[in-house]
């Protein structure tokens, strides 16, 4: 198959560049093999998944650097700034909105290498690791020891804790442990010209804006997280799971409002429209389907399970019983039937936003009526998770067998992003920007925030080499 590249070319590295970046890493951890460039020519943003299926790539790095020790960052992005090499930093390629993708001739810093578990400190709940590791082995190491981390994306095994802070991840737990950056204690941050930024992990202080929070979220744009402490849990003693079955979105909604505002909270609360309802549980059929789980000490469930328990029925909840949540705990990992149509022609993606209570239910209703009045549409279906006190996270899965791909996938982008700045939500709950994300970034934040965002990327990074054309344009 001919590769064709349809972002940007692939550029030519300076030959002083690539001899010296070979002496910091060691030969076998510097590729420009055709192999090692393809696989880490792309992350998991869905159109561009389509497209590569027919050789197109949206781009292709010059190189692959893989270091072992945040020395050998420093170095690599010293010498990257030596010769003005762009980087484009590499957790697990997981993300969903082309963060990873290496645009602009850069190179690939891959930092899968830097994947060591380093500490527990079971007194003050917290565990330091290398950002390279994976969301699975973290899991895996935290769980030998009695202890979990609490972030639980979908992409658990496949996702790194660096790629978690850089694209502001969010777990399927999160309405009880919150998300990564209520986790993320301290870290250490190479910074654009090379140097060490370590933030250390305190549980809160006061000391002018919160640096910590200017990279959780930064997309690789403005450091490179090298090592994170987070805060852990013990694992739980009981787990109790339930279901109801409501009348309408708009009432669950509310009963999931209700609930939150009486203190009980739930790890996992997900509501189901009809149609993803249908899909995940076919005995209960195209209803709206809401799962609870409560987990962590015995008492405190118990007491959890009982104040959801009431709400619900208060409200013509019917029990669906623990059913439903087993199933989706089976099915949480699984990516459905996306690749499957994408092998066909299909156009599939998710699109996750979130809003205030007041204009939760409004906002699903018309994302999807926005979204299913594109041209070539097969299916659009949604689902609530994350949920806080003030609000939630809609979660949008659309799929379409258009005549014109792009059209279809743009058109039904933006009308789901212009339903959700009219329903006052904020454009992206978890998944970040990337390079897909930026044209709709100055309706989110508006010409101050862009402002104040190009001006700190300005700042940090002045000749635009960290990970250039993803989270705001600057111009470069
Ligand atoms: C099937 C599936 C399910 C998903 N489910 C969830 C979910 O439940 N919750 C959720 O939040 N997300 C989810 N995602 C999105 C994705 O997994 C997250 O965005 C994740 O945080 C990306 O991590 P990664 O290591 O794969 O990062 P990558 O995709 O490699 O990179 C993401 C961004 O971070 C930058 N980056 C990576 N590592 C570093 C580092 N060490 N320092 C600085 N910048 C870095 C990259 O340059 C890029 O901009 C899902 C994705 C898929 C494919």
């Amino acid at each position: 198959m001919r590769l064709k590249t349809y972002m940007s070319q692939k550029g030519a590295l300076p030959r002083g560049f690539a001899r010296e970046a070979r002496a910091i890493v060691g030969d076998e951890h510097f590729s420009d093999r055709e192999g090692d460039l393809i696989s880490y020519s792309l992350d998991y943003w869905l159109y561009g998944v389509f497209r590569s299926q027919y050789g197109d790539l949206p781009a292709l790095p010059s190189a692959v650097v893989s270091p072992a020790s945040i020395a050998e960052v420093q170095d690599v992005v010293r010498c990257a700034g030596k010769y003005a090499v762009p980087i484009t930093p590499f957790g697990g390629g997981s993300g969903v909105l082309g963060g990873a993708v290496p645009l602009n001739g850069s190179i690939v810093l891959n930092l899968q290498r830097m994947n060591s578990f380093l500490d527990l400190d079971e007194v003050s709940l917290v565990a330091e690791s290398e950002a390279g590791i994976m969301g699975g082995n973290l899991e895996l190491e935290l769980n030998h020891r009695g202890y979990s981390a609490g972030n639980i994306p979908q992409s658990l095994y496949c996702s790194t804790l660096g790629g978690w802070i850089a694209a502001r991840a969010a777990g399927q737990f999160s309405t009880k442990y919150g998300k990564i950056e209520d986790m993320v204690l301290g870290m250490e941050v190479v910074l654009p010209d090379g140097d060490l930024l370590n933030i250390k992990p305190v549980p809160r202080r006061s000391v002018g804006p919160s640096l910590k929070d200017i990279f959780v979220g930064g997309e690789g744009t403005l450091g490179i997280v090298t090592r994170a402490t987070l805060s852990v849990h013990p694992l739980p003693e009981l787990t109790l799971k339930q279901s109801f079955v409501l009348p309408s979105i708009e009432v669950a909604v509310d009963v999931v409002r209700q609930i939150l505002r009486a203190e009980a909270r739930p790890a996992v609360v997900r509501i189901f429209d009809e149609a993803e309802s249908e899909r995940y549980f076919p005995k209960i059929g195209r209803k709206v389907t809401v799962i609870f789980i409560s987990e962590g000490d015995t008492g405190y469930t118990r007491l959890d399970s009982r104040v959801i328990k009431r709400i619900c029925r208060e409200n013509g909840g019917e029990s669906g019983g623990t059913e439903p949540a087993n199933i989706w705990l089976r099915k949480r990992f699984d990516i459905g039937l996306g690749p499957f149509l994408m092998q066909h022609g299909g156009v599939v993606d998710t699109i996750e936003v979130s809003a205030l209570f007041r204009d939760a239910a409004k906002l699903y209703r018309d994302m999807v009526s926005a979204m299913k009045a594109v041209e070539g549409v097969l299916e659009v279906s949604g689902h609530y998770s994350h949920f806080y006190r003030e609000g939630a996270c809609l979660y949008i899965t659309f799929a379409g067998f258009p005549e014109d791909p792009m059209k279809y996938y743009r058109d039904t982008w933006d009308a789901a992003m212009q339903a959700t700045i009219n329903n006052n939500g904020s454009i992206s709950h978890h998944h970040g920007v990337g390079f897909w994300r930026i044209r709709y970034m100055e309706q989110e934040l508006g010409a101050g925030g862009v402002k104040v965002l190009r001006s700190i990327k300005n700042a940090l990074d002045p000749r635009g080499l960290l990970n250039r054309g993803k989270l705001i344009d600057d111009g470069k």
